[in-house]
């Protein structure tokens, strides 16, 4: 195996397997082989010509870079290519079916594209005077409407950036909340089911509170008897945070009673809405009893995710909540919109700021057009049709794969490792799918499932394209189950075999460094 300058393998790593045949270029068919950006050339190289600057004084007081800057020397086409090449590594909605439990991998529609590279909101400035871009933010107000509509919640944050932002936001929005009732310092207790995405205690523990395991029941729900146990005759619980759907892709059945008991308790209800898309325009979260949720608009609503742009992460609040909501946000008056930006008058028992501007525009832009063009009627078949796609997987793998629960699911299904042979592990078939295509499923997630596999195919998948992916996974699910040792070498067609990944989260290397003069002699 070859290694670039940090022991990275810098060569596609053999295997030993039929499948694998080492090629002189490294690069295999349509896959090129490319190394890093900072090893494919010497330094000194560049893309451009630029004449020497004359006479212009240096403005940077004294503290201009003496040494160099060791940026890697490319021509425009070696550029190209070397970001081309990487893209082509990449798996992507666009390639086919992503199937993420808990992250609603679905179709980006290109009308959302096309809408928000609309001059007029791609081409505007957060600094710009508010007289100027009252569209933009009568379009922001318009998105708040649909999703304070749709969630049946009398406010809502527009700045959040992420899921895990909207659930700062949110917990932010207790602490204040708690603050002003002068019980900040007594209630410090959140409760968090075992089965919550790992952001929901990290974000209790960012803002200072002290985090409380609830269990879950044999039906993977939250073990109400648990529940009732850790609220009894206490006045330190200052919330509790749960998902729903759940992120077993089960709905909490006993949702309204344990909103009742927070309550009962004095504590506040966070609803981690990552999976708004099982249930958009078929419950209204604040019919619920829920405080504060959090919506994904690169989830439920469309916008792409990850590499492919920002997330947004909008967040609705309760009656009780709605005064502590973060500034920025837009009011209505005879002149027109208009931004609150400071936390006083208007807002004065606002928490503060969570972001420099009002959030993420070209995200917001992308989110109304998706409403817009489904329309309420829409939205709800949405939802119906992402849960209709996951019982089809479930009910179709379950004779190959044990379901993890009983009965039908929602917008995921998930299933245990319990029909693996000895010795294959929930990782072996996941690698097995790389081979057949497919980027796995959630693994190993929720931890309330023993090698757990949490499938999510959203409503924008045909049925050809759900028969086609069962096929590889039942395939892949039958070698699991009479033990075959060849899964544990998969993938064999990946440029990249078995990654150590525990080294990799253990020991990142993060940083390149030039190689050392006697590696550059040698070479
Ligand atoms: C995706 C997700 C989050 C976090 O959202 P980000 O936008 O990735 O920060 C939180 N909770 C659940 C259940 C999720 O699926």
């Amino acid at each position: 195996m070859s290694m670039n300058s940090q022991g990275r393998p810098s060569t596609p790593v053999a295997t030993g397997s039929q499948h694998d045949t080492e090629t002189v270029s490294g690069s295999k068919g349509l896959y090129q082989f490319e190394p890093l950006i900072f090893e494919t050339d010497r330094w000194g190289k560049t893309g451009v010509d630029l004449p020497k600057a004359k006479g212009t004084k240096s403005r940077l007081g004294g503290v201009e870079r003496t040494g160099k800057a060791e940026l890697p020397g490319l021509s425009e086409p070696e550029t190209v290519r070397h970001y081309m090449r990487l893209s082509q590594r990449n798996y992507a909605i666009d390639l086919g079916l992503f199937p993420l439990g808990s992250c609603t991998m679905k179709h980006n529609p290109r009308l959302n594209e096309k809408m928000a590279r609309l001059p007029g909101f791609a081409d505007i400035h957060p600094m710009q005077p508010q007289a100027s871009v009252q569209g933009a933010l009568e379009l922001i107000d318009e998105l708040a409407t649909w999703l304070k509509t749709l969630t049946g919640m009398p406010a809502v944050a527009m700045s959040p950036k992420a899921g895990a932002h909207g659930e700062l936001c949110g917990m932010l929005a207790i602490r204040q909340a708690l603050i002003s009732r002068g019980e900040a310092d007594t209630r410090k207790r959140v409760l968090v089911p075992a089965s919550a995405h790992g952001t929901n205690p990290a974000t209790a523990a960012q803002c200072g509170f002290i985090v409380d395991e609830i269990g879950a029941d044999k039906r993977g729900r939250v073990d109400m008897d648990d529940l009732r146990a850790k609220l009894e005759k206490t006045d330190d619980v200052a919330g509790i945070m749960l998902t729903n759907p759940n992120t077993c892709g089960l709905f909490e059945t006993d949702i309204k009673e344990i909103a009742d008991l927070i309550h009962e308790a004095g504590g506040y209800f966070y609803c981690d809405g990552a999976n708004f898309n099982a249930i958009v325009g078929r419950v209204r979260p604040g019919d619920l009893g829920i405080d504060a949720m959090h919506i994904n608009l690169h989830k439920t609503f469309s916008t792409p995710h990850g590499g492919g742009g920002p997330g947004s992460g909008p967040t609705v609040l309760s009656e009780a909540l709605a005064p502590f909501a973060p500034v920025p946000f837009i009011l209505k008056d005879e002149d027109g919109f208009r931004l609150v930006e400071e936390a006083e008058e208007e807002a004065k028992e606002s928490f503060g700021r969570m972001a420099s501007f009002h959030g993420q525009m070209g995200m917001f832009v992308r989110a109304l057009s998706y409403m817009l063009s489904h329309g309420a009627d829409g939205l709800k078949q949405v939802a119906e049709d992402a849960v209709l796609n996951a019982n089809y997987i479930q009910a179709k793998l379950k004779t190959v794969m044990t379901p993890a629960f009983d009965g039908f699911c929602m917008h995921e299904a998930l299933f245990s490792d319990k029909f693996t042979a000895e010795g294959i592990e929930t990782i072996d078939i996941a690698k097995a799918l790389i081979d057949e295509g497919y980027h796995p499923m959630t693994m190993y997630f929720p931890l309330v499932v023993h090698g757990a596999m949490l499938i999510e195919p959203t409503e924008t998948e045909s049925k050809a394209e759900l028969d086609r992916f069962c096929g590889a996974l039942e395939s892949v699910a039958r070698r699991a189950a009479q033990d075959d040792d060849t899964l544990k070498g998969a993938p064999y067609l990946a440029p990249m075999k078995r990654l150590d990944e525990t080294h990799a989260a253990r020991k990142p290397v993060l940083k390149w460094a030039p190689p050392a003069p006697e590696q550059l002699a040698a070479e």
